[in-house]
């Protein structure tokens, strides 16, 4: 068996990929294979096939995108016949936004620039707006979404009978959230609802980074608060912007964009499905 492949739950497993340090989540059932997210280019996508092989694992009949960015759907048409599930947003998302997703993505990483071109965008067709129960050769996996957070159409991807959740981009470990199209004021409650799923033995796969536990969800959430009262105290002109980026919870560099972005959501400035140039 590949040693790419890590078990994070019975017969889920997990490879992580230098690229962003993203992981990418194969659940086996009897005679077809689910896959979570499909990376940034079609080459990147042939990539997990490649290691699927390794890891013995049967066809892909399932394809779920955890929302729509680039590093999570653009390697989407690889997987055909396959369907693919995703929030109705998702879908939305991809459809408005994915040009400049393409072009600020060849400009930002230029070494993808050929890959980028092979890009054929093809959104999830299953779609729903709040729920969904698959039925993955006799194993149950659930969709939810939760709320807004890292954007409007993340979802979480629970395998019950694994104690495993994959949370996309709701969550990252080993780096600071990325908030270029989030809804900072939403976040918390969105982050909330996930730790109500999470127990003490769930494994949580974050986008990126070590997969982790509850005691990690939490440390997020804690995160996202103080963000969120950050930004809060600022509109009300109770505290200075300069003194809200010292106290956030991220380093200086990483923690403008959040609270500028969280202040814009107070403001009732953000569009429902804004993007901005280089998400991930
Ligand atoms: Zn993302």
């Amino acid at each position: 068996m590949s040693d790419r492949w890590t078990e994070v739950g019975d017969r889920v497993f997990v490879c992580r990929y230098a690229f962003y340090d993203q992981d990418i989540t194969a659940v086996l059932g009897g005679g077809s294979a689910l896959v979570v997210d499909t990376r940034s280019t079609p080459a990147q996508a042939r990539e997990i096939l490649d290691d699927l092989r390794d890891l013995g694992s049967p066809p892909v009949g399932i394809v779920v995108n955890t929302h729509g960015h680039f590093d999570h759907a653009f390697g989407n048409q690889v997987f055909r016949p396959a369907v693919i599930w995703g929030h109705e947003r998702c879908r939305s998302m991809l459809e408005r936004f994915s040009e400049e997703q393409r072009a600020a993505l060849a400009v930002a990483e230029p070494e993808l620039a050929g890959g980028l071109a092979e890009v054929v965008i093809d959104p999830p067709e299953r779609l729903f707006a709040s729920e969904a129960t698959l039925d993955l050769g006799g194993r149950e996996i659930r969709l939810v979404y939760l709320g807004r957070g890292h954007t409007d159409n993340d979802i979480v991807v629970s395998i019950p009978d694994a104690g495993v959740l994959c949370a996309g981009d709701l969550v990252e470990n080993g780096a600071t959230p990325f908030f270029g199209d989030g809804f900072p004021m939403d976040w918390p409650a969105t982050v909330e609802g996930l730790l109500a799923m999470t127990g003490p033995a769930t494994v949580v796969v974050p986008g990126h980074g070590d997969p982790a536990g509850r005691a990690f969800v939490e440390g997020q959430l804690a995160g996202f608060r103080s963000i969120a009262a950050l930004a809060a105290r600022v509109h009300a002109g109770t505290l200075d912007p300069e003194a809200a980026v010292s106290e956030a919870p991220y380093p200086a560099v990483a923690a403008r964009e959040p609270l500028a972005r969280a202040i814009a959501q107070l403001r009732g400035e953000l569009d429902g499905n804004g993007v901005t140039a280089l998400a991930r």
